[in-house]
């Protein structure tokens, strides 16, 4: 079908469209090609400057994907496959940046994009079976659907510590890196948060500081990268059968074509689980240590803490002072049960004599005043605080758009006061026609979520056609169903690990956040089989009209 162009924005007109979607990241920009290849008018609007999301935003040193790039890739048009090579088995924010840019150019993306204007209320006219969305800069916005693909990893989580405004030194946030060079060199660097960010960032600028201080609440376990090419027999599997390897991703259970592992860890010798270990530690594949050293490491405490021992094995032999080891060994948390790091020197960085490590298990920060930081036992003056703080995550870019108004005047976050609740993590009840991508009760962040991204536009896109072709003009979740995938999620995550930790999948990371596993921990493959039937046996949980 032909595409039609989004109807002229003006200042004083309410753009009308069929479909807004929000978020012009992996998922946006999907969003957009295939509305339009579907016939659905629409606009993006992104708070950004331009496309890319979390490759937009995420510009601190160091930053990279940490699921191998062959599969962290679009693969709905094998045409662009061929058209891209990846430089590296895990490539840099700057690539990732150019490639999406590379996708918006191929298919003409930018025209229907509102780049630097925000989506701040959304409100649903029953009467006219409309959405209509404020924006904060430019004409509102009038839609028939509405489309949330704002990021899992969006809404970067604001500093619990007082004083920030009282710093007189450079404060940067590693979710909102400046475009501009940042010059490190010679400086004191503190950095706050041993996530993911943070261990990407920290070897990097040990590197340049004069000295770097890292202030560390809660260890995570971190795999080595090995980052170089991408390994050779991955390469040959997918370049061997594109559409076959494609596919087997798409049914596994985290969005990389690995399969289910069947050897339990009391089936394997000490020697055997040693050796299995060792090669996958040797090849830097995070998805490959996560599911492949046998099957239980995933769903049981023991299968799992034989593992993680030889993860903290590692950590002792490449951490020289032993207290440092120790400070920095995870013993809080299962394996997996919180997101790994990948780790490219973070380790040996804790080695050179220009790195101090601050365990605020021990010595919490109590302010932080013009010329630094003050824990309750010694003050450290630094130039440049780094805040690699995390983010509100899964919900916090949802809720950030306020009030989302659905059916009788209900708000979203007074619906998800004690948490999220979502049919197939894609929907909420008494609000129709809304959709999520990712949204919370998908697999979304326990995946490689080009995988998911891409299964959910489908999904939703497929939708929206179908109901066109049918004549319903509204779709909206029944409570039944919400309430029934509610059950269902609490059940698959009875049978993990995730519930006994403390992490950002269950909001432990955001003071007042109410606590629950919030992504979908039953697998990717699992989970589109229900989405399948879900609509297989006529719109299972829906209430069309
Ligand atoms: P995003 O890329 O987050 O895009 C959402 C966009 O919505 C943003 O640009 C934001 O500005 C915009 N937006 C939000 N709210 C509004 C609003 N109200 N108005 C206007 N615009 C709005 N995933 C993996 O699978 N593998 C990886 O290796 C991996 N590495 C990662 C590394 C980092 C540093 C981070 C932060 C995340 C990583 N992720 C990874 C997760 C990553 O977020 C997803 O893979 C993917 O990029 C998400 O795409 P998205 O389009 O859903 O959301």
């Amino acid at each position: 079908v032909a595409a039609r162009s989004s109807e002229a924005t003006n200042s004083d007109t309410t753009q009308q469209v069929d479909v807004a979607v929000v978020g012009a990241g992996f998922a946006g920009l999907y969003l957009l090609h295939r509305l339009r290849k579907t016939g659905f008018t629409a606009v993006v609007i992104e708070e950004a400057g331009d496309v890319g999301g979390t490759w937009y935003w995420n510009r601190y040193p160091g930053a990279r994907c940490d699921i191998q790039t062959i599969d962290y890739s679009y693969t709905f048009d094998p045409e662009l496959e061929s058209a891209w090579q990846w430089s590296e088995k895990y490539a840099t924010q700057p690539e990732i940046l150019r490639y999406l840019g590379f996708v918006a150019d191929r298919y003409e993306l930018r025209r229907d994009i509102r780049f630097g204007t925000k989506v701040t209320a959304a409100h649903w006219d029953e009467a006219a079976e409309r959405w209509r969305l404020t924006t904060s800069n430019g004409a509102d916005i009038s839609c028939h659907y509405y489309i949330m693909a704002t990021g899992c990893l969006s809404a970067p989580k604001p500093p619990e510590i007082d004083g920030v405004k009282d710093f007189k030194g450079e404060v940067y946030f590693t979710g909102r890196w400046p475009h501009e060079e940042v010059k490190l060199a010679g400086k004191r660097i503190a950095v706050i948060g041993t996530g993911s960010s943070g261990i990407q960032s920290i070897p990097l600028f040990a590197e340049q500081a004069a000295h770097l201080t890292v202030f560390q609440r809660t260890p995570n376990f971190a795999l080595p990268a090995h980052n170089g090419p991408a390994p050779a027999d991955r390469l040959a599997l997918l370049q061997g059968d594109r559409a076959g390897y494609r596919e087997q991703a798409r049914w596994s259970l985290a969005g990389v074509p690995y399969p289910q592992q069947m050897a339990v860890s009391w089936q394997l010798s000490d020697a055997e689980r040693r050796e299995r270990f060792e090669q996958a530690w040797a090849a830097g594949d995070l998805v490959h240590i996560l599911t492949q050293l046998w099957a239980d490491q995933g769903v049981d405490v023991d299968g799992n803490a034989l593992l993680a021992d030889l993860i903290r094995e590692k950590i002792r032999e490449i951490v020289k002072d032993p207290e440092t080891a120790e400070a920095l060994t995870p013993r809080d948390h299962p394996f997996g049960a919180k997101r790994p790091c990948l780790d490219t020197n973070y380790y040996a960085t804790f080695n050179r004599p220009n790195v101090t490590l601050v365990n605020l298990r021990q010595e919490p920060i109590t302010s932080i005043t013009a010329s630094g930081i003050t824990t309750d036992k010694r003050t450290f003056d630094v130039d440049m605080i780094v805040f690699a703080t995390g983010f509100d995550a899964m919900t916090g870019a949802i809720k950030a758009v306020h009030p989302i108004t659905g059916r009788d005047g209900k708000s979203l976050s007074d619906v998800w006061a004690n948490g999220p609740q979502t049919y197939l993590g894609l929907t909420v009840s008494g609000f129709p026609n809304l959709f999520l991508v990712t949204g919370p009760g998908s697999p979304s962040v326990l995946s490689n979520m080009a995988v998911s991204i891409e299964q959910h536009v489908d999904w939703v896109v497929d939708r929206l056609a179908s109901l066109r072709e049918a004549g319903f003009t509204t779709i909206d979740a029944t409570e039944t169903a919400q309430a029934g995938w509610a059950q269902h999620m609490a059940d698959c995550s009875t049978l993990t690990l995730h519930r006994l930790a403390n992490t950002w999948y269950t909001g432990a990371n955001v003071p007042g956040k109410a606590q629950g596993v919030m992504p979908y921990t039953g697998g990717v493959g699992p989970y589109r089989s229900i989405c399948n039937e879900v609509v297989a046996r006529g719109m299972l949980g829906f209430k069309l009209t």
